[in-house]
């Protein structure tokens, strides 16, 4: 073994027995990544160059991530390091600010890596095949995407090519790539961990979160970044428990709920199988599983598609060529005429935008518009409160709920480009927890018929993540999934 194919808790302990040292972790990652990102493409701006890690302000003595290198995606900004959410029209963007989670990374004398991590352009997508710097590749099987949109931070875990990394979810985009990659990836409850400092997508339903190895580090990453913020008026001031506290390998008793809208017609059978397993596995264990009913389901995509791109048309009319990033070059602008602000705005867009951000601005705009704003916008706010109702009773009963994280495993790349309505629909089962601000942790739970990974959904009550943690824990504790690596990991 070497140092990057530990987890984060195992090079903890070597570091406090003085057995290794940062630097040794570090250079033993570089190493990893040269030999495998020409494959893989994780990470975006590596130019072949040795990593680099972004200056750690200050750390207490002791800390927990002290020395710990963490791969952060796109899309969370770094004071004075480039972030351009994989889009052209960021290109260029240094922010001058950290966002609230890098600093207490930092505080917490974790080591930032300075290349980022590859996403779908502004995390529009589920394959990270919409990102300017083109797609990252499965390291289970190069021809497959990597789900998105953290698909770089998935895969970076994945291929050991990161020990910790960030992600964001606006409607499954850390757990749906975890799940296609392997790996463990949590979605916090919404006001759980600042957003100050993340790009927004929707801002109503965005949430940055961890992508690890194992439940242990995905505890331990939670631990540091969670936490109010006067900087984010939606972060939430709740006490943050000791996540790795709640790592108990025991479920007897506990009560989950197996909602029967999520195994229906489009779920692959084989995913099926393996989920059925796993839910076995945790009847063995001694949790009592009972079948329930979220009734609003069916809505969830589209409502979801509504509200994300209302909020996203809205968000995104601040890149506009000139406070940020790229501008067009046009010869329009020169013009001297009232119209030429307006025609550099129109020019310096639409080069900069790809075309599933003009997709989503355009859709936005319009359930925004007057007129259809009733019809839509507003009506999909009634159905957003019926989905968390549905939550709320079933929680009366259950102390968590299981699902796939995903219908299908890893498909192929290029699949799905140019069928917007499919992409979509790759979410179905992720969307619900934004809409309804729950937390929901993806794990792995076994392998399709051709080796590819299947993700595990696991949601609990708002700010219960402590439920989420016992329980993946009890699972991944008692079985061989998380252990497994992708064979190009050891190939010379
Ligand atoms: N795939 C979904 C979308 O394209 C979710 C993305 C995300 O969670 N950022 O909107």
């Amino acid at each position: 073994m070497e140092l990057h194919n530990l987890t984060a808790s195992e090079l903890i302990e070597k570091l406090s027995l003085k057995q290794i040292t940062p630097d040794e972790i570090l250079f033993s990652l570089d190493k990893q990544i040269k030999r495998l990102e020409s494959k893989i493409k994780a990470y975006v701006r590596l130019d072949g160059n040795k990593i680099s890690t972004l200056p750690t302000i200050s750390h207490l003595e002791g800390t927990s991530l002290k020395g710990i290198p963490v791969s952060v995606k796109d899309n969370i900004c770094t004071d004075g390091y480039l972030t351009e959410c994989c889009s052209k029209i960021l290109s260029g963007f240094k922010p001058p600010y950290d966002a609230t989670v890098i600093k207490k990374l930092k505080e917490a004398g974790a080591r930032i890596l300075e290349p980022k991590t590859n996403m779908d352009e502004f995390a529009f997508g589920s394959s990270t095949e919409n990102s300017c710097f083109g797609p990252t590749y499965n390291p289970w099987d190069l021809g497959r995407v990597v789900g998105g949109s953290s698909g770089g931070s998935a895969a970076a875990v994945a291929a050991d090519e990161a020990i910790l990394a960030l992600g964001s979810d606006t409607g499954g985009s850390i757990r749906q790539p975890a799940s296609f990659c392997g790996v463990v990836g949590l979605k916090p409850t919404y006001g759980r961990v600042s957003r100050y400092g993340l790009i927004a997508f929707a801002s109503s339903l965005d949430q940055i979160g961890p992508i690890t190895k194992d439940v242990k580090d995905c505890a331990l990453l939670m631990n540091t970044i969670s936490g109010y913020d006067p900087c984010d008026s939606t972060s939430v001031d709740i006490e943050v428990p000791d996540f790795t506290k709640a790592l108990i390998p025991d479920v007897k008793g506990i009560k989950i709920g197996i909602p029967n809208e999520y195994f229906v017609e489009g779920l692959d059978p084989q995913v099926k199988n393996v989920i059925e397993e796993a839910i076995n596995k945790l009847k063995d264990l001694g949790a009592m599983c009972e079948q329930v009913s979220l009734p609003h389901t069916e809505y969830a995509v589209a409502v979801y598609y509504i509200i994300a791109t209302a909020e996203a048309s809205s968000n995104l009319a601040r890149f506009d060529g000139v406070q940020y990033g790229y501008r067009s070059k046009s010869k329009i602008s020169k013009k001297i005429e009232s119209s030429s602000l307006i025609e550099m705005y129109k020019q310096t867009r639409a080069e900069g935008f790809g075309s599933e951000a003009k997709r989503r601005i355009i859709l936005g705009t319009f359930v925004l518009s007057h007129g259809y704003y009733e019809a839509y916008y507003l009506r999909a706010l009634k159905v957003r409160t019926l989905i968390k109702n549905d939550f709320d009773n079933v929680f009366r009963e259950c102390d968590c709920i299981i699902t796939p994280t995903s219908p299908t495993t890893a498909f192929k790349i290029g699949e799905r480009i140019d069928d917007p309505l499919k992409m979509y629909l790759s979410d179905i089962y992720t969307i619900s927890a934004n809409l309804a601000g729950i937390p929901a942790i993806s794990i792995p739970c076994g392998f399709d018929k051709y080796g590819l990974p299947v993700g595990l959904q696991i949601l609990a009550k708002p700010f219960d993540e402590e439920m989420l943690f016992r329980v993946a824990y009890a699972y991944e504790q008692s079985t061989p999934w998380h252990k497994m690596k992708p064979k190009i990991i050891f190939e010379q």
